[in-house]
């Protein structure tokens, strides 16, 4: 059977599938490779265990290279949003291991040795940077762009770009801003030299943070957000500039092996310990949002940091991007299909 057709999926909330090749291990046990393209966004799981078909508006097979997921994942089109004045996000979901972080920011050797060349591996934010100051160039009026990083973890959210203190920072609600995090560094950039100077600042961070801990790294979510100030002329009058604030938002999520599936939101919860919170509340967010008559209502956003933070890209007039992550093998099969659900919740 097939769920979730494309043509369903709200145009507020995106979702892309990117299913990585078969690494060294995965080849040497022989694994049986379980995913199967048919075209149109269509992709099956065919396993003794389980037999689904799923459509998402984009499949990248395991050949796409960061390149194409870059150009038709519909990330252009939030950056173009986001300079008119749009919230938006793009987030990377999936097990550990499946490729979250290599789409997001490419594999780290890029970033060692202090020197960084436009690489081929360069990953979707790298790529929105260029992207995005481009864009800018065409803008006559002001504008800047401003950065912050930060991570969250075991629902606490650590500043990225200031770890002198690691302390944990506070998630507040101001009529003006929406949720925001307080303290928060906030550095204003001009160049894509500059956006990858915080990028690569945060990723040492981060990596530091983690000490060599799986556990961590695979636990936390990063957060990188630009905020877009622009002029641009009024269309209906050429003396008159109007001014913009558009948010561009970067996630990598944590690892979503942990997340139980289960019925109602509010056993989801219980079941939860704070180190997946996020995940689960993003994706009781995200069906609530998909279902015309619910995203009416009351979305749980106040349920967990991520959500706070994500507030105005998910809901409102705002864009979400979802790039899910998986792994060909039949090995993570169970998996692989909890993401392919979870992913058709976006619906
Ligand atoms: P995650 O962030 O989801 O835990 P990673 O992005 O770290 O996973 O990917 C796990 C490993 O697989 C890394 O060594 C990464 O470089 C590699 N990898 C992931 N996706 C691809 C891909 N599309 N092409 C080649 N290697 C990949
Ligand atoms: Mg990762």
């Amino acid at each position: 059977p097939t769920e979730n057709s494309g043509d369903d999926l709200d145009d507020h909330i995106n979702v892309v599938l990117r299913v990585r090749p078969a690494n060294g291990q995965e080849r040497d046990r022989k694994d049986q490779l379980v995913t199967k393209f048919h075209g149109e966004g269509r992709v099956e799981v065919d396993h003794v265990s389980v037999n689904r078909s799923f459509v998402y508006n984009v499949v990248f097979e395991p050949e796409a290279l960061q390149e194409d997921v870059f150009d038709h994942s519909g990330v252009k089109k939030l950056i173009d949003m986001s300079i008119n004045g749009y919230a938006c996000t793009a987030f990377a979901f999936g097990q550990t291991g499946s490729g979250k972080t290599h789409t997001m920011t490419g594999p780290p050797q890029q970033f060692e040795g202090g020197n960084h060349p436009e690489s081929d591996m360069q990953g979707v934010i790298q790529r929105s940077f260029r992207y995005l100051v481009q864009q800018l160039g065409q803008v006559t009026g002001n504008k800047t762009i401003k950065a912050s990083y930060l991570e969250i973890y075991n629902e606490q959210v650590i500043d990225l770009l200031n770890t002198n203190h690691r302390r944990y920072l506070n998630v507040r609600w101001s009529k003006n801003k929406g949720f925001y995090v307080e303290n928060l560094f906030i550095v204003e950039c001009e160049t894509v030299d500059d956006l990858m100077a915080v990028l690569e600042e945060g990723m040492r961070n981060r990596q530091t943070g983690s000490h060599g801990l799986n556990e961590f790294s695979s636990r936390s979510h990063s957060m990188l957000t630009l905020t877009v100030d622009t002029e641009q002329v009024d269309p209906d009058d050429e003396n008159l500039y109007l001014t913009k604030r558009g948010k561009l938002t970067f996630v990598d999520l944590a690892g979503s092996e942990k997340v139980k599936d289960s019925g109602s939101s509010a056993e989801m919860l219980i079941e939860s310990n704070n180190i997946n919170r996020s995940l689960l509340v993003l994706g009781n967010c995200i069906s609530s949002l998909g279902d015309p008559k619910k995203r009416q209502g009351h979305i749980p956003y106040r349920d967990s940091k991520l959500t706070k933070l994500l507030a105005d890209s998910l809901g409102g007039n705002g864009v979400t991007l979802m790039i899910a992550c998986v792994t060909p093998s039949a090995y993570h099969v169970h998996e692989t299909t909890n993401t392919l659900r979870y992913a058709s919740r976006a619906k």
